[in-house]
């Protein structure tokens, strides 16, 4: 997600580093490149326009005439008008209604409505302490249905059996009358999506929530359609008053530009990403964290919160104490780590977060295929004795066969990984005693 455009933006202060001061003619330059990466990145015309006006004319203004070095000013107004352009902040999900608080899903079919429904279902039940149900009206697609049934089940929270003979209002009706007699706090209301924007479905839509009257309507949109999920976006906009968007599959080669589009367009605000086909993969949108992932300073702040959620505070301060006492980073801890990257959504998610240099290397220890290569990696540490993981250095020819054939994997491969570890160690040798907490911290500033 949005390589190119932090490539690009990488180079317009690369190219203006060499000037000593900002002009209009290399200010001119440098908007050129600008625009070149917005458009690239399938950001909206309109928005790239405003965004450029912005940017020029506060880098022509005196704010930027101060110590800083060209491309470090023309990259503080970048960063600051991407923010903007993203709403400044999240928008958190509002529940302030008369238990139930209705959410209502929007969007076109594939878009990721019924997944996303059982993500959302899942964060307010664990991170919220809601007690959530969730129904399904798509009553053309019975596989809709059963797919919400499984993802509840799944998650662990309700779900309201619809019937498919049934008008998709009487089932939300059904559905809130159960829902308040039981006490529940949420109800999330999936709903029947089409391929394209037609007239019966927004017909449907715009009765739905007339008579549920949603605290929150919530539009689902793929962020890999580029333009047309914006597009799209603002016509469910003009037919429901949406309270925000979420953006799926930002975990895939989306190129970013209805990120940047989309709350410029509606004026709604992105309220979470997808970025997994997982139940856990839901993540709140941060406007400054997206802007500065953009601009290749890695998403690291996010990543700190993952980190201190997932990673288990007590194994890390073992591994802490160990390098304390000069005793090295062995296998066990590595596998260890791999793990820990695991519990935070696999390696694919994690390496979009980390800064340059640190992905870059992620990228390195993994390739394509990352989820995958750590099962194997994992296989590979798993066919060696205690001793072999403590000490790696026992690992001759012979031993190596014999961890290969147990694992299932050629002896090259146990090589790779014996490399990628002595990578993972002469790090983890240069942070010794800092701990993986100090270590992530020391990466923002
Ligand atoms: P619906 O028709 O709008 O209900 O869409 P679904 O929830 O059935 O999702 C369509 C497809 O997109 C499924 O294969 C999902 O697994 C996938 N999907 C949904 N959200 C994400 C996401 O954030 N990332 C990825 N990679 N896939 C997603």
């Amino acid at each position: 997600m949005f390589d190119n455009l932090s490539g690009r933006l990488a180079t317009v202060v690369k190219t203006l580093r060499g000037h000593a001061r900002l002009t209009e003619d290399n200010i001119k330059d440098a908007m050129r490149e600008v625009r070149m990466a917005l458009l690239e990145a399938d950001v909206a015309l309109p928005v790239v326009k405003t965004f450029i006006d912005h940017v020029r004319q506060r880098a022509i203004g005196e704010e930027v005439m101060g110590s800083l070095t060209p491309g470090q000013a023309v990259i503080g107004v970048v960063h600051d008008e991407l923010k903007k352009l993203m709403g400044e902040q999240n928008d958190a999900l509002n529940l302030a209604a008369v238990p139930p608080a209705i959410v209502l899903m929007a969007g076109l079919q594939g878009a990721g409505k019924t997944t996303t429904t059982g993500k959302l279902a899942k964060r307010l039940k664990e991170e919220q302490r809601k007690k959530v149900m969730v129904v399904s009206c798509d009553v053309y697609r019975p596989a809709a249905i059963e797919q919400l049934k499984t993802l509840a089940g799944q998650i662990g929270v309700e779900w309201f059996a619809s019937d498919p003979s049934q008008a998709p209002v009487d089932i939300a009706v059904a559905a809130l009358d159960y829902a308040k007699r039981h006490f529940f706090d949420v109800l999330i209301v999936d709903t029947a999506g089409r391929l394209a924007i037609d007239e019966a479905m927004m017909a449907e839509i715009k009765a739905l929530h007339a008579r549920l009257n949603p605290i929150e309507t919530l539009f689902v949109v793929d962020a890999m359609q580029g333009q047309d999920a914006v597009n799209t976006a603002k016509a469910f906009n003009e037919t429901l008053p949406l309270t925000g968007v979420i953006l799926t599959k930002m975990d895939g080669d989306a190129r970013g530009g209805a990120a940047l589009s989309v709350r410029h367009v509606t004026g709604k605000p992105i309220k979470f990403i997808g970025v997994g086909e997982k139940v856990g993969g839901l993540e709140p949108f941060h406007p400054e964290r997206m802007a500065s992932r953009i601009l290749g300073m890695g998403d690291v702040l996010s990543l700190i919160e993952d980190v201190q959620k997932t990673v288990d505070v007590e194994e890390a301060q073992k591994l802490a104490k160990k390098m304390k006492a000069g005793k090295g980073f062995d296998l066990e801890d590595f596998k260890m780590q791999i793990q820990q990257m695991k519990r935070m959504g696999g390696m694919g998610a994690l390496m979009d977060k980390l800064p340059g240099q640190l992905s870059q290397m992620a990228q390195g220890i993994e390739g394509a295929g990352a989820d995958k290569a750590v099962a194997r990696i994992e296989g590979i540490i798993n066919s060696m004795t205690p001793e072999e993981r403590r000490k790696p250095e026992l690992l001759k020819a012979s031993r190596k066969r014999r961890i290969a054939a147990g694992a299932g994997v050629s002896v090259q491969e146990v090589n790779r990984l014996l490399n990628q570890f002595e990578q993972m160690q002469k790090m983890m040798k240069q942070f010794s005693g800092k701990g993986m907490f100090k270590l992530l911290k020391g990466m923002r500033g």
